[in-house]
């Protein structure tokens, strides 16, 4: 909801000053939610706070256009992720995790209009039932209005909509819509339809009623009325939608309002300006309040989020550290580029890494997911230079990525090999650990002779020996250099060629 750099990018189309960013929540079903939550905690009838842990599941769905393009990457979900993990983790026992795979959809309706009937009826069938569910789309902007809106949540299909700016960016848009989610609003809720002007609502304050509404007006005095204006909550201070009138009249930039506003009463406004559900920019790091964790806690335990609770319990053990990428190292050339291997150290509580390759000149990227610290690609071109990065992650941490490794790629070929005769062809061990010695298991329809040669990944030339094969299956020892890495075991006669990757450790 609020990012310096998001800014940035908007000013640059943009001379309007002021014109802050919105989520266009309806506000209307909260206030029934949040009072029934006040309620509970007031009559003792939800657990209090005991520091236990809300396991809260979310399932995040990219969705890209009908023809399955434009999806959101991965490796910024993971980033949005460890925000949402650090804004909940310091205010709340909320603990958000990520539920399973990361989900598509493909729908230009929802990736650009996701409020449309269609759309809307898209996201509803694709979600989970039992996790919060957030929908990253290109837009969520409707024409007109003040602001750019960076996401929502859909009291009536109870999922939240994010635009992949706000996931790229990892702002704290996603821990203000899940604020929403579980019932929290704005602190300035009744100002969205004609916000705070000093010009036309007066400084003091020359109103009770916002104009043209019949919202009353929360006063700085918690004493008058902050149990039923505003967000409903007291220890939420007074806010008016600061910064978004049309004739600029006040300015909330680099999270300070100016001018100083008085209400009423004459009292001065001294809004939490890091609040996050409020719409200050800049702020570094946004809090929640402690009846704001309260409701939201009384929320989680209400009956109507009886299908996001369980009992699961997910990995929250901290990733502390990126890996290292082993190969390609940097500035590695690998010469058959249609069968690359990419290995990284194993991160210490990583269950999953993800991996992503960018072709350094063009920009596309391409991302794996794998649960071991290596992979096999198959996917990438000749004579290119690419960048790699490796992200590792669990439910519940995802803070760290390696920096990135360039290598080149060559033209030659691995192909899909076979030899006429030779129905099988197998290593043992592999990986290798703890010795150099292999044996090559080969089934031969025939008697024949081939070529057995030894080459690094990269294609050198270690050894290479005649050998001749009997009728039958074949155990042939072979012996590995040292050094770890991956090396290649070829087959070759003039019936054709068989390749095999074996792994030294
Ligand atoms: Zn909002």
């Amino acid at each position: 909801m609020r990012l310096l750099s998001i800014i940035i990018i908007f000013t640059l189309s943009s001379t309007l000053y002021g014109q802050f960013h919105k989520c266009t929540t309806d506000h209307g079903p909260l206030i029934k939610r949040i009072e029934a939550n006040k309620a509970s905690i007031a009559a003792n009838t939800v657990e209090t706070r005991a520091g236990d842990p809300l396991y809260t599941p979310i399932k995040f769905h990219r969705v890209g256009r009908t023809d399955g393009t434009s999806y959101m990457a991965i490796t910024s979900i993971l980033d949005n992720m460890c925000k949402l993990g650090k804004d909940y983790g310091k205010f709340s026992d909320i603990v958000p995790y990520i539920n399973g795979d990361f989900a598509t959809l493909n729908s230009s309706a929802a990736f650009s209009q996701p409020w449309s009937n269609g759309a809307e009826a898209a996201m509803n069938n694709a979600a989970d039932d039992e996790s919060v569910n957030v929908f990253i789309v290109g837009n969520v902007d409707q024409a007109g209005g003040v602001g750019t809106t960076l996401g929502y949540y859909d009291p009536n299909f109870d999922f939240l909509v994010m635009r992949q700016l706000e996931v790229l960016d990892s702002t704290s848009t996603l821990s203000h819509e899940l604020g929403h989610y579980f019932s929290l609003m704005h602190p300035f809720f009744g100002w969205e339809p004609s916000p705070y002007s000093v010009n036309e609502h007066g400084n003091p304050l020359q109103f009770s009623v916002v104009p043209g509404t019949n919202r009353e007006i929360e006063m700085v005095d918690r004493a008058r009325n902050c149990e039923f204006t505003g967000d409903r909550l007291c220890d939420t201070p007074a806010s008016y939608l600061f910064g978004f009138s049309s004739d600029n009249s006040t300015s909330i930039a680099n999270c300070n309002l100016t001018p100083n506003i008085f209400d009423l009463f004459g009292d001065q406004l001294v809004p939490m300006e890091n609040n996050m559900m409020d719409y200050f920019p800049d702020c570094g790091e946004y809090a929640f309040t402690e009846q704001q964790a309260e409701v939201m806690h009384a929320d989680f335990n209400s009956p109507s989020r009886s299908q996001i609770r369980s009992t699961y319990i997910p990995n929250t053990n901290e990733i502390t550290s990126a890996p290292t990428q082993l190969f390609p190292a940097t500035g590695d050339f690998v010469d058959a580029y249609n069968s690359v291997y990419f290995e990284w150290e194993a991160i210490e509580h990583a269950d999953r890494y993800l991996v992503e390759i960018q072709d350094v000149f063009i920009g596309t990227k391409i991302e794996y997911i794998t649960d071991s610290p290596n992979l096999w690609v198959t996917d990438l071109e000749a004579n290119k230079k690419y960048a790699w990065f490796v992200h590792p992650f669990n439910e519940t941490s995802a803070c760290y990525k390696s920096s990135k490794v360039i290598f080149d790629t060559g033209s030659a070929v691995t192909s899909v090999e076979e030899i006429a005769g030779i129905s099988s062809f197998d290593i043992y061990p592999n990986p290798v650990a703890g010795s150099t010695d292999i044996t090559l298991a080969i089934s031969s329809d025939n008697l024949q002779s081939l070529n057995i040669t030894l080459k690094t990944v990269t294609g050198k030339l270690i050894e290479s020996q005649f050998q001749t094969l009997h009728a039958g299956a074949n155990a042939l020892q072979l012996q590995l250099p040292n050094t770890p890495g991956i090396y290649l075991v070829q087959l070759q006669s003039e019936n054709g060629l068989l390749t095999q990757r074996v792994v030294k450790q």
